[in-house]
This record gives structure tokens, sequence and C-alpha cells, in this order.
């Protein structure tokens, strides 16, 4: 398949374009697109056989349920029923914007579309290629990350055609994406809200809005890869991973910059090309031929927004042994240490415990 790609201004979009995007949504095909978070893989969310083309391009598992992507608010009574006054509270507070709920299903909402899950995921992004796309196809629209199954997510168009040209009927090309990390997923299904997947959204953000919200204990550990049905499907599937063998070194900074400076060259002595994952902080102390400066921790966002992009260099290097710092897990920090967690497979040294002599 020949997949067109369109450069789209998002200040300036040439409609023309749009609406070709949206009429090939129409017809059951695939348009990958910018959203805030990262670039999605859309197709007809109310078309069970236009969704399962997703699976297919990504590779994706079939009981990894997709996420429904809306452009007004009336449209969550059309994808979703038995809509709890919680959904309206967070809707008018975050959306249009990087929130994902997770609500019961709507009839009319083909099983294919939600992993077959009686419940629904449903999001109304604030990009304005991806509300001009949903609106120009005339339905809902189906959109995980347009990425193959178990890579870094892509936040850039270039990243999206390494991995889907030629599978897909279009990409969007509407440049870097902000966020970089995807939406945050909080289930309402329940009695008490629960943050199923953390993100630009913070906890703090959402207990402002609801008061209590509980965190699903799968976020920050190795279980929720383990677990055969974990509440968010999609997090026992392996994800983010570079090629490379990726660990994260936690601790105080100096230990950690001895760590993995020491485990650096135990690597190169067994001719492994390394390289280091740092914040801008403290890149310049680690002496390795290639260090990677992924943002800056007075600012987490930087952090964020890089996070994906950086994993994917790894790949194009060709490294054997990637270590990383580890990173602060609260506030937007906690969405980067959940996805860092998943790229090393929850493979952490703890650099201040002392018993480290030179073997691991
Ligand atoms: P992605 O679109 O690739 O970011 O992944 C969407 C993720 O949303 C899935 O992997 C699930 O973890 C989660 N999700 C989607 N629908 C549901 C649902 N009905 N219940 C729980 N989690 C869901
Ligand atoms: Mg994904």
């Amino acid at each position: 398949m020949e997949t067109i790609i369109y450069t789209i201004d998002k200040d300036h979009m040439d409609m023309e374009k749009i609406n070709e995007a949206g009429a090939i949504l129409a017809k059951g095909g695939l348009v990958a697109f910018p959203t805030e978070t990262v670039y999605g893989l859309g197709a007809d969310a109310m078309d069970g056989r236009a969704s399962q083309k997703i699976y297919a391009a990504k590779g994706r598992p079939s009981d990894n349920p997709l996420i429904v992507h809306i452009c007004e608010l009336e449209d969550m009574d059309r994808v979703a029923c038995h809509i709890p006054e919680s959904a309206y509270k967070l809707a008018r507070a975050f959306w249009p914007g990087p929130l994902t709920m997770i609500l019961s299903k709507g009839e009319n909402v083909p099983l294919s579309t939600t992993g077959g899950l009686d419940t629904v995921a449903v999001r109304m992004p604030s990009h304005p290629i991806a509300r001009a796309v949903i609106k120009a196809s005339g339905t809902y629209i189906a959109a995980p990350s347009a990425n193959t199954s178990g890579r870094p997510s892509p936040t850039m168009a270039e990243h999206v055609i390494e991995d889907m040209d030629g599978k897909i009927d279009m990409i969007l090309d509407g440049g870097k994406v902000g966020i970089g990390i995807e939406s945050t997923i909080v289930d309402l299904t329940g009695k008490v809200p629960m943050i199923l997947r953390p993100g630009y959204i913070t906890y703090d953000m959402l207990t402002g809005v609801l008061g209590e919200v509980c965190v699903d204990k799968a976020i920050l550990s190795e279980n929720a890869d383990k677990n055969f049905r974990p509440k968010a499907p999609g997090m026992k599937y392996k994800h983010y991973a570079p090629k490379g063998d990726l660990t994260i070194v936690e601790g105080t900074p100096e230990h950690v910059a001895e760590r993995i400076n020491a485990l650096c060259t135990q690597a190169k002595a067994q001719n492994k090309s390394v390289a280091v994952i740092a914040a801008r902080e403290s890149a310049g102390k680690y002496h390795c031929e290639h260090v990677f400066s992924i943002g800056s921790r007075r600012n987490e966002e930087s952090i964020a927004a890089n996070l994906f992009a950086v994993l994917r260099e790894m790949d194009e290097l060709h490294v054997d042994v990637i270590y990383s710092e580890s990173y602060y897990d609260d506030g937007l920090g906690q969405a980067v240490m959940n996805r860092l967690l998943k790229a090393a497979g929850h493979h952490v040294i703890n650099a201040d415990d002392e018993t480290f002599v030179g073997g691991e």
C-alpha cells in the first residue's frame, strides 16, 4: 500500500487535505495524525472492521482496547452510557486535553474496538489537527499510539513513517507533539475513580476536582506486566523497549554517576557499545561516547517531551547496553517513570547499595 504523507500547519490548516483524511476514515481506512500527547493511528471506532485494521498495522494484541476520540462533549453520551457526574466534572476541567475516561460502553460501540470489554475509553483531544480530522470523518475515532506494538510511542511524524509507512493510508505530519507522553487514564466505573495510567493530568489535578482518587498499584510496579488481566489491559504487554538492554540506576546523584561510569567501563571492556540517558544538569558527569541529555530536572515537561525520541535514538545507534538515571516519581514524573520502568522491563539498580563489586 502506498501511504500518502501530507504536511499540515496546525495554525493554517489545509482543509482539503483534512477532508481527504476524514473521507479515508469514513470509508474504513487508517490515518495517523498528531495529538497533543503522541501521534495517533486512527480508524472509525464505530466500524469493527476498521478498528481491526489498527491491530494488524500495529501488531497489537486484540485484547488491548483502543481509546475512542471525540470532538464535542455531547459525543460522550453517544459512545458511553450510565455516565457518572464525575465524568462531566472532569470533562469540564480537562477536556479538550490529555485525559482518557473509562466509562460503561454504549451499545453502538463494537466490542472489537474495546478489546471485548463492556467498558469504553473516551478522550477529547485538544490538538487542532486531531480535532479537525475527527470532525471531518463524521464519526468517532479509535486511535492508539501510531507505533509498532512494543516500540516507543511516536512524538514526530518521522517516527510514524519508520513504523507505519506502507501499512496505512495516510500520515499527517504536524511536527513535533507538545506533551510527548500518552494521556492519563482514569477509570470511572468503580466506586472510587482510579488512575490506571499516569500522564500529563496528574493525581493532584484529579483530586483537586474529584476529591478522592485512587491509583492502580500496577502503575510503578513490575507485577503490572505479569498479571494476567490487569485493569488496563495494555499494561501487561512489553512496552516502549529499546532494542538495547536498558537499566535504570537510582540513588544519590554522586553514587549514580560513579556506578554508571563503572558499568560503562565494564561494558566497554566486553566490547559492548554503551549509551547513557541523563538529565541536562548531570550529563557532563558521564565518561561514555553516547550521553543523551533528556531534559532538565527543573522542568519535568522537557523530560516527558524527549523520552520516547531518545529511546528511539538508541535503536538508531544500535547500542547494546543503556544506563539511565532515575527521575522524580511524583507529578508528571510519575508518568515519566511509569514509561521508563516499562522500557527497562523494571530492571533497576540502586547505586547506594554498597554490595556492588563490579560484576553486575
Ligand atoms: P494506547 O492507545 O496505545 O495508548 O493504549 C490504550 C490503553 O488504554 C490500553 O492499552 C488500555 O490500557 C487502556 N484502555 C483502553 N480501553 C480501556 C478499557 N475499556 N478499560 C481499561 N483500560 C482501557
Ligand atoms: Mg500505545
